[in-house]
């Protein structure tokens, strides 16, 4: 089989002109190549002690959910507004395409817990920071952050200024 990668494909203009969306839903549909591309997600934070994963909506509750049974830790989601029931905490940022708001329940996590915080594509970096910071505020330790697919000539690397580490499986 060749590498999953191969699989991600470009759509121009989507969800507005001028972005060229990672599209890594053929991934997902490809058993072996999602059974790869998570084995490759998963390897920097086996045997790290960690408590659970974050993962963003909506493509990262997919690769946080397989990834936190792959780690065998817990799955916690940050949403978008009013989607999830309970007390909420939620931070405004903006984004490649606009400007959005996150949610995490008040509760979700444990003062100390351990956490990866993951999502699909890094772009500019800013739905990352916004979910890092919700889960500093619960008093969670970040050990770091997984992303897929980072968009590397969006420069959201040389401005990463967090000590939580970005780790990507894949770089454009
Ligand atoms: P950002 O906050 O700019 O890093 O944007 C990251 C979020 O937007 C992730 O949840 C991605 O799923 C999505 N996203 C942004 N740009 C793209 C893109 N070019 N292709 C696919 N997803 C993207």
């Amino acid at each position: 089989m060749s590498h999953w990668s191969s699989l991600i494909r470009d759509v121009d203009d989507f969800p507005k002109p001028g972005i060229l969306f990672k599209d890594i839903t053929p991934v997902l549909a490809n058993g072996p190549a999602f059974a790869q591309a998570m084995a490759e997600l998963a390897a920097p934070w086996r045997g790290l002690g960690l408590d659970a994963v974050i993962g963003i909506e909506s493509r990262g509750f997919i690769l946080g959910a397989a990834l936190a049974h792959e780690l065998q830790v817990g799955f916690v989601p940050v949403r978008k507004p009013g989607k999830l029931p309970a007390r909420t905490l939620s931070l405004d940022y903006a984004l490649e395409y606009g400007r959005d708001r996150l949610e995490i329940h008040a509760d979700a996590l444990a003062p100390g817990a351990r956490v990866v915080v993951v999502d699909d594509v890094l772009a500019t970096g800013g739905t990352l920071r916004t979910a890092l910071a919700l889960a500093r505020q619960q008093g969670a330790e970040v050990a770091g952050v997984a992303v897929l697919v980072e968009l590397a000539f969006l420069g959201a690397r040389a401005g990463w200024d967090d000590p939580a580490p970005l780790v990507a499986t894949l770089a454009f």
